[in-house]
């Protein structure tokens, strides 16, 4: 039974350019128990096989550029060429799965330490099923990345795209449906929270969720429940830092740049700078320069004059015209912009901000460029710390090391020298938040392994008697376990010589009896020891 309908709206214009129904809980459910029986086949195929088959969706995305960059436009009211932008990096993020998977996912040799009569290695095993629960400002690559790496190791994939851009979602269930050998192993539902909540609640192995704050707050809850793993790609409120050393107008272009691209609806947007008082006023007066430069509006043609677009739904704007008063009210001042027609909000530059304002606090996820002036780099990295979130920051300065070293004081998932946003294209160098942004990696190794579980592996003969693990079960050895805990690790010489000590001649007066035969069974234990250590190095050396 079908529940509701969601429309396709183009926030730019208005116009409703499609509907598609909302997927039924009946149906959610239905999904699970078919991505659950897939997974058995899935899983069963070699590396190569998934990788053949990953290939051809890859080319699939490749000959929909026109398509895809044409329904992006649509239903985001982005440039066709940020659409392109989105598909670009979503086919480099596959491409590096399919080129490195089978070394990123290979069975690793553990390091045995004294127990060295096994082998002991770990391997990499898919999840199960997982469930991709995607947001709507990069609708395109916020589902498809990590519901592709999710396949790649190995997992079926069930995927919720938001209901905001249902149009792109529609997309992606027929992109995946155009490779035969891909569809039986991955699904798609479509329609708003509750289709979200009802796939979480049908006890996925893993959920990957990429959204906001609060949305993750009560996945986490939902998932709770049944102890299901929830990994989170959520919020930011990256702060820039400009120091007085720093290239100020490159600061300050690209700055404009990182806090307008995509309307500001962008995870790692500039959302709040803070400038160094002896450059702060050449800093802004580049700032309104730059900001005058933005030409907002809209077109569905492939080469467009804009760069700046709508915003994509009603709440954001809500979003941002209440941190805006809140501002205002506490003190703020707009230097330029501050205005809307329709979804179009202007580029929008703040000082005189603080962070008692939402301005400086929450996400904002809108044009707009709030500036605080800073007495020094110890203000600053103390004002971009003092937040909930913890996803990116960027920091401007003509010293480099003076900027890792600012660097390693803050707290995000992703620290940028002299640049904005230019990292997420680095589809081998990970990606994501800490604190309340979230605790996943996308991007390389790291992306593929947290949709896998580690099992671990001893392999070998029988215990053999002299081997330390055997001895040690054994009653009437404390004294061996004691000898070998401090040669072993004894922090200090005397701590490690202990047992030594007591290998001393026979013959000196202050050795008892007692010690005498500790030290003969010592010297056996740790000869025998030492031999079968020999021996299976050669025998290791020869394999
Ligand atoms: P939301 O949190 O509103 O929604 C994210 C997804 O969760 C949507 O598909 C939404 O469905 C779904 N959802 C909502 N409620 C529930 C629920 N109770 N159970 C299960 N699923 C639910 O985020 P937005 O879509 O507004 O996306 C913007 C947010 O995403 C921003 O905070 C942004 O910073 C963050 N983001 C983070 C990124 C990162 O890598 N860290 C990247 C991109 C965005 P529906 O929309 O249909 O209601």
């Amino acid at each position: 039974m079908q529940t509701d309908k969601l429309i396709f709206t183009n926030p730019a214009t208005g116009e409703k350019f499609g509907e598609m129904p909302m997927t039924s809980p009946e149906t959610v459910a239905l999904y699970r128990q078919e991505m659950g029986r897939a997974a058995a086949v899935w899983r069963q195929k070699t590396l190569a096989e998934r990788v053949r088959i990953l290939k051809q969706f890859q080319g699939v995305l490749i000959e929909a550029v026109d398509e895809i960059s044409a329904v992006l436009n649509q239903d985001c009211g982005k440039t066709r060429q940020d659409g392109l932008i989105e598909l670009f990096i979503t086919v480099d993020l596959l491409h590096q799965y399919c080129n490195h998977a089978a070394r990123w996912l290979r069975r690793k040799s553990i390091w045995p330490g004294l127990y060295f009569f096994r082998r002991y290695y770990t391997e990499q095993r898919p999840y199960g099923t997982v469930a991709v629960i995607g947001p709507w400002n990069y609708p395109l690559i916020m589902v498809l990345g990590p519901a592709l790496a999710a396949l790649a190791a190995g997992n079926t994939v069930i995927v919720k795209p938001s209901e905001v851009t249902a149009a792109t979602g529609q997309l992606i269930e027929k992109l995946l449906q155009r490779v035969p050998d891909l569809a039986p192993f991955v699904r798609v539902v479509h329609g708003d929270g509750r289709v979200g909540e009802a796939l979480v609640r049908s006890k996925p192995e893993l959920v990957f969720l990429t959204g906001s704050t609060p949305t993750g707050k009560r996945v986490s809850q939902v998932a709770a429940e049944n102890l299901t793993p929830v990994i989170f790609e959520l919020g930011g409120k990256d702060a820039m830092i400009v120091l007085e050393d720093a290239d100020v107008d490159a600061a300050a272009r690209w700055g404009v740049w990182g806090a307008f691209f995509n309307a500001g609806q962008t995870c790692m947007a500039v959302e709040r700078v803070y400038v160094v008082e002896s450059v702060y006023d050449a800093f802004v007066e580049r700032v309104l320069h730059y900001t005058r430069e933005f030409k907002m509006g809209y077109t569905p043609a492939v080469e467009s004059p804009y760069s700046l677009g709508p915003l994509t739904f009603q709440r954001q704007v809500t979003i941002m015209e209440q941190h805006l008063q809140d501002a205002l009210a506490k003190g703020a001042r707009i230097l330029a912009g501050g205005q809307r027609r329709e979804m179009f909000a202007e580029p929008t530059v703040v000082v005189n901000v603080d962070h008692d304002m939402l301005l400086m606090r929450e996400e904002t996820f809108s044009p707009v460029m709030p500036i605080m002036k800073v007495k020094n780099e110890a203000e600053a990295v103390r004002l971009a710390n003092d937040s909930q979130y913890g996803l990116g920051a960027y920091i401007w300065t003509g010293d480099l090391q003076r900027g890792q070293r600012l660097g390693q004081q803050i707290e995000a998932g992703t620290i940028v020298i002299n640049d904005v946003l230019s990292h997420f294209a680095v589809t081998q160098l990970p990606f994501g938040g800490v604190k309340q942004s979230g605790n996943g990696r996308v991007h390389g190794e790291q992306d593929l392994l947290q949709f896998t579980q580690t099992h671990a592996y001893a392999v070998g003969r029988p215990p053999l008697p002299f081997d330390i693990a055997t001895v040690l079960r054994q009653p009437g050895y404390y004294w061996l376990g004691d000898a070998v805990l401090k040669l072993v690790f004894g922090v200090t010489p005397r701590q490690r010589l202990e047992p030594l000590r007591e290998l001393l001649p026979a013959e000196l007066p202050s050795v008892p009896p007692t010690t005498r035969r500790t030290a003969n069974n010592l010297a056996t234990a740790g000869t025998l020891m030492a031999l079968a250590t020999l021996l299976l190095s050669i025998w290791r050396w020869r394999k």
